[in-house]
Order: structure tokens, then C-alpha cells, then sequence
């Protein structure tokens, strides 16, 4: 079955002549077709569009990913398709330049076959928050698929495309990717470029894929990452052959564990999970050993306050009279911006709206943005500190497999509590990947892998070591094999 092949295999096929990319976009097309409905995993569909461009694509042609269909994020804007970002407020916005990580994996060769479902502005951890209707885990529908990048996930683990992008604002790509079961990669923020990706958090968004392997992230990572005078915060630094630096050897590596990932609030059953991927790095010959980051208790609250902060200033733009949803029948301007902004917005956004608005004026501006400010660098430098003593970090993702849609109901500070191993490589800009490594209850269970600033491969490498010694990340959920 094609949906069953690697990046790389499909890629040789078709360079045989063995499959052609209108056969395998044609494939995965009629999986959407049988099951993206039922998951809720795409706002839109290019089904023509995606027919025509792989037709074009022959046996001969160029580039790393010729052929490989792709799923975009709706943050991400798409040249004369509809760029939503789970939202009302853009439900009728048709962008009018593709995104530059939309651009490069065009460039190589992949076809788009859709828009995946996301929460509003990103905003969220379990995708309930989508304009659009909450996405479906499809390892058990009754439970969320993790989000915000919750139908990128949902759809590389149904089998609907080989590679989905996300964005990983605080855990947006790693959380999915755990409960979903599939693997996700957030590379070091300037990584890859914000141009044309929708902002939330500027000083924290950062663009990354899902896949169902590390060597397939490898190859759409390498294709996505790279310098871009367009983002001021993008890094002019080499992007390396990842596909290369597979080579599955991990001896002599130091691996830590950080003491405050493992205590208490952690579920026993998924630590289980955890250990025993551990016990697996440490066969295949990584040193193990105990580490600190102090200040991860102080994660949650300092991204809860520059998250919002950095949104509510990014949102100003949403206003009803340049573009996105415009109230009917004004009867003046601030009735426009109220009613506009009022009735386009969902209440996870306007909460944060509330609570940024809140912590940037002028009476709490330094008790809580500039304290934030102040804890984000301690929580950095932890990671600066341990690194000094290791090469990677293992952890856990998640607390808890994925729980029951609905199940946290109007309790925004649970949901943001389950935040609590992902936002601190978020604060800090490290890239972090999450790793399929078994299940619970049924419902999967990721490894959380984070390296130093710019070490994608290393990350990338540990990932493909473990995947060539375990089968968790080839499973599929019953009924989309
Ligand atoms: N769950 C976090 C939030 O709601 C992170 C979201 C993200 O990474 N986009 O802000």
C-alpha cells in the first residue's frame, strides 16, 4: 500500500517508474475522501488543483520531494486558497502569496492536497478551539487529536499524506504528534521562516512537520528550513543535510533526564512508556544521566502571560475594515472594530486578547510582562546549563494520554496546565521532537527529545536510532490501515 511507504521509497518508485505522482496523489486523495470527514482534519480541500500539479510531475523530475503529497496547517498562507487559521474571522480570507515554507516545499516537489484544521489562532491544545468543529484523535475519536496543529496529526496518522507542516508555539507540533502517535519535529525558532505564517506569538512561533518517521521529518524539514530575508528573525545559517545524518548511532551519546519532568503529575502508567523508551536509547549505547531545570515550574505562568501579550498585539490587525470578517450593518466605527472582532473571534482568543491587553498596560506592564521576560531568560538558561553537561534531553510530552473531547469542558487553566513539558523549550528556542513510543489504554504515547539551539540532526538522529529498534511509530489506529 503506498500510504504504508517511506518518503523515500515513494520517491524512488516514481523515479523508477514503478508508481507516478498522479497514482500516488490519487491514493491519498481517496483516503481523504473515505475518512478525512468522519476526523474533521481538513478546513479545505485542493482536489483539483493537487490532480493537476502531480500530473506534471514525471518520472524524471527534480527535487527531494517530487510527488509527495503534503497537508499545509491553515496558519500558513496559501497562494489563492483560503487561509482560515481555524477561525471566523478569516473564514472568507483568500490568501494572496504562499507562505515561504509553502513556497520551498512546493519548490521540492511536494503536492498540496489540502488545509488542515487547527485551533483559532493556534490557540489551544486539544483542537477543540477550531472554528470548524473540533478534529478527531483517530486512534479513538471519542478523545482529542492534541493541537493546535491537531489535524496535521490526525491526518499523517490516518494515513491521508505522507508529511503535514504545523507550527509549535509552545508544544503545538510535539503535543499532536504524541497523542496522535506520529512523529513531530519544532526546529530551533529562526529555523524556518514566519513569512506568510500567521502570527500568535512572534517571539515563540516556529514552523515544523509531522511525519510518521524521523527520516521522513529529515527530508521535509530539510526541504522547509533555511534563510529568509523576509523574516527578520529567520537565522543566515546553513541548513544541514539531515537525510545524512541518520546514521542510527547514538553510542557514547549523553542523554538527561530532567528530575522536574518525572515528578509527581506525570501518570504512571504513561511514565511506564517513557522509562522503557529510555531503557531502549540506553541499549543502543546513550549514557543516561540525572539532570535539573529548576525553573520549569515557572513555565506555564511565563508563557501564559508573553504568549497572550505577544497575541494581543498581533490581533490588533483583525479590525473588520482591511480584510477578514466584517460585522453587517455598523452603524459607526467602533461599533465596526467591536461587533467585527466580537462576533469573528472565538472566546479562547478573546480571552487571551484580555489577558495580554492586561499584562502589557501601563499599571502591570512590569509586574507581569517584564517579570516574564525575566523568568523566560532563567528557564533558557537552564537548558544552556544543562546542555553544557549533555548532548539531549529525554522527557515526556504529555502528562496523560490524550483525554475526551469535551472532557476539560470551560476549564482554560487545566488545559493550559497540560502544557507544562512543552512550553519550556518553546520559552527558550530549542528544537524538541516527539517520538512515538507505545500505548496506553489503546492511545499513544510520545517521547519528548529536545537538543541544543541548531541541532536539528542530532535530534533527528537519536529519533531514527530508536525508530530502527522499535515498530511504535509504524502502527496505525484500527480501521485506517
Ligand atoms: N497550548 C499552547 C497554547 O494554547 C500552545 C499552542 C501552540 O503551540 N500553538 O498557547
Amino acid at each position: 500500500m503506498i500510504h504504508e511507504k517511506s518518503i523515500a521509497e515513494i520517491v524512488a518508485a516514481r523515479g523508477t517508474g514503478d508508481l507516478s505522482a498522479a497514482e500516488v496523489t490519487a491514493h491519498f486523495q481517496r483516503r481523504i475522501e473515505q475518512f478525512a470527514g468522519g476526523l474533521n482534519s481538513l478546513i479545505t480541500r485542493c482536489d483539483e488543483a493537487a490532480r493537476h500539479q502531480a500530473g506534471s510531475i514525471g518520472s524524471d523530475a527534480p527535487g527531494a520531494l517530487a510527488g509527495i503529497p503534503i497537508v499545509h496547517k491553515d496558519i500558513f498562507c496559501t497562494k489563492g486558497v483560503k487561509t482560515s487559521c481555524g477561525s471566523r474571522m478569516l473564514d472568507n480570507f483568500i490568501a494572496p502569496y504562499d507562505a515561504t515554507a509553502v513556497e520551498k516545499l512546493a519548490a521540492a516537489g511536494t503536492v498540496m492536497l489540502g488545509k488542515a484544521n487547527m485551533d483559532e489562532f493556534a490557540m489551544g491544545s486539544s483542537n477543540e478551539n477550531s472554528f470548524y468543529g473540533p478534529v478527531k484523535n483517530p486512534w479513538n475519536t471519542a478523545y482529542v487529536p492534541g493541537g493546535s496543529s491537531g489535524g496535521s496529526a490526525a491526518a499523517v496518522a490516518a494515513g491521508l499524506a505522507p508529511a503535514a507542516t504545523g507550527t509549535d508555539t509552545g508544544g503545538s507540533i510535539r503535543q499532536p504528534a504524541a497523542l496522535c502517535g506520529v512523529t513531530g519535529i519544532k526546529p530551533t525558532y529562526g529555523r524556518v521562516s514566519r513569512y506568510g505564517m500567521i502570527a500568535f506569538a512572534s517571539s515563540l512561533d516556529q514552523g515544523g512537520c509531522f511525519a510518521r518517521s524521523a527520516e521522513d521529518c529529515a527530508a521535509v524539514l530539510g526541504a522547509m528550513a533555511g534563510f529568509d530575508p523576509r523574516d527578520s528573525t529567520s537565522v543566515n545559517r546553513e541548513v544541514p543535510d539531515y537525510s545524512a545524518a541518520l546514521t542510527g548511532d547514538i553510542k557514547g551519546l549523553k542523554i538527561g533526564l530532567p528530575a522536574e519532568y518525572f515528578a509527581a503529575g506525570l501518570q504512571p502508567a504513561s511514565r511506564a512508556v517513557i522509562d522503557k523508551a529510555i531503557a531502549e536509547l540506553e541499549a543502543l549505547g546513550a549514557e543516561i544521566v540525572e539532570i535539573g531545570l529548576p525553573h520549569t515550574d515557572l513555565a506555564v505562568s511565563t508563557y501564559y502571560v508573553v504568549a497572550p501579550a505577544e497575541a494581543s498585539s498581533n490581533l490588533a490587525r483583525f479590525d473588520g475594515v482591511r480584510y477578514g470578517y466584517r460585522c453587517d450593518n455598523p452603524v459607526n466605527l467602533e461599533d465596526l472594530y467591536t461587533r467585527s472582532r466580537g462576533e469573528g473571534f472565538g472566546k479562547e482568543v478573546q480571552r487571551r486578547i484580555m489577558i495580554g491587553a492586561y499584562v502589557l498596560s501601563a499599571g502591570y506592564y512590569d509586574a507581569y510582562y517584564l517579570k516574564a521576560q525575566k523568568t523566560r531568560r532563567l528557564i533558557a538558561r537552564d537548558f544552556g546549563q544543562a546542555f553544557e553537561q549533555v548532548d539531549l534531553i529525554a522527557a515526556p510530552v504529555t502528562q496523560a494520554p490524550a483525554f475526551k473531547l469535551g472532557e476539560m469542558g470551560d476549564d482554560p487553566v487545566s488545559m493550559y496546565l497540560n502544557d507544562v513539558y512543552t512550553l519550556p523549550a518553546s520559552l527558550a528556542g530549542i528544537p524538541g521532537m516527539s517520538v512515538p513510543a507505545g500505548f496506553v489504554d489503546g492511545l499513544p504515547v510520545g517521547l519528548q527529545l529536545l537538543a541544543p539551539w541548531f541541532e536539528e540532526a542530532r535530534l533527528l538522529n537519536a529519533g531514527h536510532a530508536f525508530q530502527q529498534v522499535t515498530d511504535w511509530h509504524r502502527q496505525r489506529p484500527e480501521g485506517f490501515e
